[in-house]
């Protein structure tokens, strides 16, 4: 099912610390961030249902080689909460990523450091479709904008701790 390596995840059991949250696309509110690390994070995940969360494929030894299990690929961001004013983990469904045009805007500009996005969903439905639309940034916002966020190791801490 990978065409690339998994991704190796550390589970340490430890209980859950404070950190940066995941930002999801809503129907009923508009989200603003700015991306805080050059590049995107891509990762196949799972829902589990007995554990009600989601995870990651863990590739050879993964549940979803003897269970029949959804995967779906999801591409998380480093960002900055504009309306929060803290940091936070973007995440974006495979629909959305691919619509958001992001990757060529990597490509062009050689990061995605700084670039403003609007999250929004059409139609305005829990299941619309995740639109991602580019909003200017002031240079001197994003001279002032926080260091990159160590994405894998927050999702580590999202998704491996316990709660
Ligand atoms: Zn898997």
């Amino acid at each position: 099912m990978n065409a690339r390596p998994p991704i190796r995840w550390d589970d340490n059991g430890q209980p859950r610390r404070p950190g940066p949250k995941i930002m999801h696309a809503k129907h009923d509110e508009k989200r603003e961030a700015i991306i805080l690390n050059p590049d995107s994070f891509g990762v196949y995940i799972h829902w589990f249902a007995d554990v009600r969360r989601n995870q990651p494929c863990t590739g050879q030894h993964c549940r979803c080689n003897s269970e029949p299990v959804n995967v779906s690929w999801r591409t998380y961001l480093g960002a900055w909460d504009v309306r929060g004013k803290k940091t936070c983990i973007v995440e974006l469904p495979s629909q959305g990523w691919g619509d958001s045009g992001l990757l060529k805007v990597r490509q062009e500009r050689g990061t995605l450091r700084g670039i403003g996005i609007e999250l929004d969903r059409f139609p305005r439905v829990k299941t619309g479709r995740v639109t991602v639309r580019r909003l200017r940034v002031d240079d001197a916002i994003v001279a002032a904008l926080p260091q990159p966020l160590d994405v894998k190791a927050e999702l580590e801490r999202i998704w491996y701790s316990r709660l």
